[in-house]
């Protein structure tokens, strides 16, 4: 799905979907119940803008634009419930007359109902695939389905003739941060840097927290030389930039890069250990600094 939206964001679209479905169904349980038993009708139904006013209605139109607005199967989900609505009203007015609804006319409304709500959670899947292959500290993607992701890249660079970089990126003297400003520090450097990195990335780069505190960033579409100044842009931002710390204080960090052009014929693998290559040599070189692997 890649939505644009923070972690936090998914998750409480997550949640609100769980609460939309669970409505869904208490309405449309008791709708089939008044359709085959009778009984009492809810007013809401018969209203004309039904549709608007039960809490998918309300849930669906309260934002504009809307958080899920870019996802595929969002404007599906409004037209669907919309006629949902339409048929389950002609469907009570049937039965107020004391009519049975036509068996088309119900067919319809169960069958609304129904792929209402399998939308809804093929979009809540999409929305917890999200969390799942997302950094709960960075929001940077895990490592889970990178290597997927990567094939897909290299296979995408050669169909369109472009290359691809590589590049893995790994703080200086981590470990130093969290014992002498402590583990919460540290935390907030990765989450505080890594929202940098983020945001100075084009985008169709993506990045994954490859490990602790190193991260893996795919450049696609650039020759080696186009992603070094990318890449070095990033880094000499990451230095001057102040971060703050839960103790009230500013602090600044550097980090190393080491940069590969990701090969279009051999395993992905094969790339990113040339990467890592380039970035122990970004620290032997004395950190806060880009290497590139020429190969040797
Ligand atoms: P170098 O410049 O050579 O990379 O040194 P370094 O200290 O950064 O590298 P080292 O691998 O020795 O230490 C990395 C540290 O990063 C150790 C680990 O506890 C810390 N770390 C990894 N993940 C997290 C995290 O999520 N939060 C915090 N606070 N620390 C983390
Ligand atoms: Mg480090
Ligand atoms: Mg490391």
């Amino acid at each position: 799905m890649s939505l644009p939206l923070e972690r936090e964001q998914i998750q409480h679209l997550t949640e609100e979907l769980e609460v939309i479905i669970a409505a869904h169904l208490a309405w449309f349980k008791q709708l089939n119940r008044t359709l085959v038993c009778g009984g009492s009708i809810n007013r809401t139904d018969l209203a004309e803008d039904a549709h608007l006013r039960s809490p998918f209605g309300q849930w669906y139109h309260s934002r504009d634009p809307h958080p899920l607005g870019e996802n595929a199967d969002f404007q599906d989900l409004g037209i669907t419930q919309q006629a949902m609505h339409a048929a389950a009203r002609l469907a009570l007015l049937e039965v107020m007359d004391q009519r049975r609804p036509g068996a088309a006319l119900y067919d319809q409304c169960i069958d609304l109902a129904l792929r209402l709500n399998t939308t809804l959670r093929r979009i809540q899947l999409e929305t917890i695939g999200e969390l799942l292959t997302t950094d709960s500290l960075t929001g940077c993607a895990s490592r889970r389905g990178m290597l997927n992701r990567l094939r897909e890249e290299q296979e995408r660079a050669m169909r369109i003739q472009r290359p691809c970089c590589l590049c893995l990126l790994d703080f200086d003297r981590f470990k130093r941060i969290n014992d002498e400003l402590g583990h919460p520090a540290g935390d907030a450097v990765l989450r505080q840097g890594m929202k940098f990195v983020t945001g100075s990335l084009r985008k169709y780069d993506s990045i994954y927290r490859y490990g602790g505190e190193e991260f893996l960033v795919c450049l696609p579409g650039n020759p080696m030389k186009d992603a070094a100044l990318v890449v070095e842009r990033i880094r000499e931002g990451l230095e001057h930039l102040p971060i703050r710390l839960p103790s009230g204080e500013t602090c600044h960090v550097t980090a190393s890069f080491g940069l590969a052009e990701l090969d279009q014929r051999r395993p992905v693998e094969e790339s990113i250990a040339w990467a890592d290559m380039a970035l122990i040599r970004a620290k032997e070189n004395g950190r806060n600094r880009v290497e590139i692997w020429t190969g040797g």
